[in-house]
């Protein structure tokens, strides 16, 4: 987090001098209040100083990245998630290619009868099989998909820093986000409820930079 050089300074009065009111600050740094009402308005919301009535501010002990982490736990994969893109495990890659295209994703789900996820085919999947000559008219998407029990998963509630951590060590694109289902004839699998892609987390990443 980028502090403009007042806050810098007003945080060093806090650390050095709180708690400590904003006349005094105000004072010390030889402004009015209402000038520092924005900055110390920042700080608060920021995390990194607390304000008590009639005890002033003082410093809330976090450094600036433990703001940040605190945060970033905070946020969990159902905010950010997409809607998934799915194609049955019947359907052929012609078909897959297509939907691709259409829907502008790089990662497709396949799903069985009935919904639950069966397997994930990405952009290098498929374009692996169209260097094999095969009629992509006729191949089923479950010949190149990714199949279970070697997805890797998120959830709702798992929070976004945990999924990406998940994508960077699995050195995947995208997590289906998932919830346990179990059919009416007692098949057990997860259902697919959305996506959570680079894309979602970058996006995630410059909304916490503009301050949301
Ligand atoms: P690309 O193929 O465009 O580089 P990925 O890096 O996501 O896209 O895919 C690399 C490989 O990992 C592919 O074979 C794909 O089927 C597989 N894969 C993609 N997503 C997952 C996932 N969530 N779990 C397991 N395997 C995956």
């Amino acid at each position: 987090m980028k502090l403009s050089k007042r806050q810098e300074s007003i945080l060093e009065i806090v650390t050095n001098y709180g708690p400590i009111t904003g006349e005094r600050i105000a004072e010390m740094l030889s402004l009015t209040r209402a000038t520092l009402r924005p900055d110390l308005a920042i700080l608060t919301m920021s995390g990194l100083l607390e304000a008590r009535p009639r005890v002033g501010y003082f410093h809330s002990g976090k450094s600036r990245y433990r703001v940040v982490a605190e945060k970033l736990n905070s946020v969990l994969v159902d905010s950010v998630k997409s809607v998934p893109i799915v194609v049955n495990e019947k359907s052929f890659v012609y078909d897959a290619v297509v939907t691709m295209f259409i829907e502008d994703v790089g990662t497709l789900f396949v799903v069985k009868e009935g919904g639950l996820l069966e397997g994930v085919v990405s952009r290098k999947d498929l374009l692996k099989i169209t260097l094999g000559g095969h009629d992509l008219q006729k191949l089923p998407v479950n010949v190149v998909m990714t199949r279970m029990p070697n997805l890797v998963l998120t959830t709702p509630e798992e929070t976004v820093w945990l999924a990406a951590k998940k994508i960077i060590s699995h050195e995947v694109d995208a997590l289906p986000v998932v919830r346990k289902l179990t059919l009416p004839d007692e098949q057990e699998g997860y259902e697919v409820v959305g996506r959570l892609s680079k894309t979602n987390i970058t996006r995630l990443f410059v909304e916490l930079g503009e301050g949301y």
